[in-house]
């Protein structure tokens, strides 16, 4: 990997625009505040969706005025732009649900320029506030939802702290938890990239591999126990490669390079379905034939693992005259 940044540039969901300005949460009059004064600006979230222009460029802004708050629904207080400008996250129901109760929207209609778009569809176009807004919210519309009840006695919990605790009548407090999980290109003493496809994923799909950080590990260890637990070898040099939040629903994926010392892959985990070492003209050659997807997308960490590896654009290798859709 000589020659290529030790750090991945431009993760799509790194950056980092957003003052979240954590120590407001706890005052009670804030959110109310907010919802108040007219500058505040308002972005929904239903389920995992997020109501964004159509083009993608930008989540829709609201006025408070222009949502209903019902009880239903979650108030989070976001953080602040780089013009002082503070936003707040609206949290409803999926979409779906929403039908199904047939409950009355907020007057807002949906459609023309706006539209309903997941974390993924939009972290390409969203600019770099967008995209701290939209992960900060999909994020917690993924831990509201799953945290309704009290892990400790059971007891339903409320919305305390701006949106950022949940509490039960027991006084147990839940905070939102993100989960680290490491991803890694691992080479061996040729060069070669081992791709893997993953028991679950369709004929053809192939990207580098991950696993969660376990307990009492550091992100090292997890490296190499996974690597080890997939496809059988000992790796060495494993080295930092930068990160990004993939909530998805809770997730911090750390990227890593490592080198795999001399052995056989064997697949003693049925996580993994295949997995083989690629040169850069097998991969490339894939690429063009469209048979591997190499990463999936490029909103995520893998595709910039193996695309700094391969040492040139995979979109202009999937768009070549080769390709075979
Ligand atoms: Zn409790």
């Amino acid at each position: 990997m000589t020659g290529a940044p030790r750090i991945l540039p431009e993760l799509a969901l790194s950056p980092s625009a957003l003052d979240r300005s954590s120590w407001l949460r706890g005052d009670v009059t804030w959110v109310p505040r907010l919802l108040d004064d007219e500058s505040t600006q308002v972005v929904l979230a239903r389920g995992d969706l997020l109501e964004a222009r159509t083009d993608g460029s930008a989540l829709v802004r609201h006025t408070p005025a222009e949502v209903t708050v019902t009880t239903d629904d979650i108030v989070v207080y976001l953080g602040a732009d780089e013009r002082g400008r503070q936003h707040l996250g609206l949290v409803r129901g999926p979409l779906e649900d929403e039908h199904r109760r047939q409950a009355p929207g907020d007057g807002h209609v949906v459609g023309g320029s706006t539209r309903w778009a997941g974390l993924r569809d939009l972290g390409l176009t969203l600019d770099p506030l967008d995209v701290a807004l939209a992960a900060t919210l999909i994020g917690m519309s993924h831990w509201h939802r799953a945290h309704g009840y009290c892990s400790r006695c059971g007891l339903p919990t409320s919305v305390v702290s701006s949106g950022w605790v949940r509490r039960c009548s027991g006084a147990h407090e839940s905070y939102p938890v993100t989960s680290p999980a490491v991803i890694m290109a691992v080479v061996d003493s040729r060069d070669r990239l081992l791709l893997a496809r993953n028991a679950s994923w369709p004929q053809g799909r192939l990207s580098v591999l991950a696993g969660f950080v376990e307990p009492g590990e550091s992100l090292e260890g997890a490296v190499v126990r996974e690597v080890r637990e997939e496809v059988g070898l000992e790796v060495e040099a494993v080295e930092y490669s930068g990160n990004q939040p993939w909530p998805f629903p809770a997730s911090l994926m750390l990227a890593f390079t490592a080198r795999a010392r001399a052995g056989e892959l064997c697949f003693a985990d049925d996580e993994i379905a295949e997995a083989r070492w690629y040169s850069r003209e097998e991969l490339r050659g894939d690429i063009r034939a469209g048979a591997v997807l190499a990463g999936g997308m490029p909103i995520s960490v893998a595709y910039h693992l193996i695309e700094r590896w391969l040492g040139e654009p995979i979109a202009a290798l999937q768009q070549g005259p080769s390709v075979s859709r």
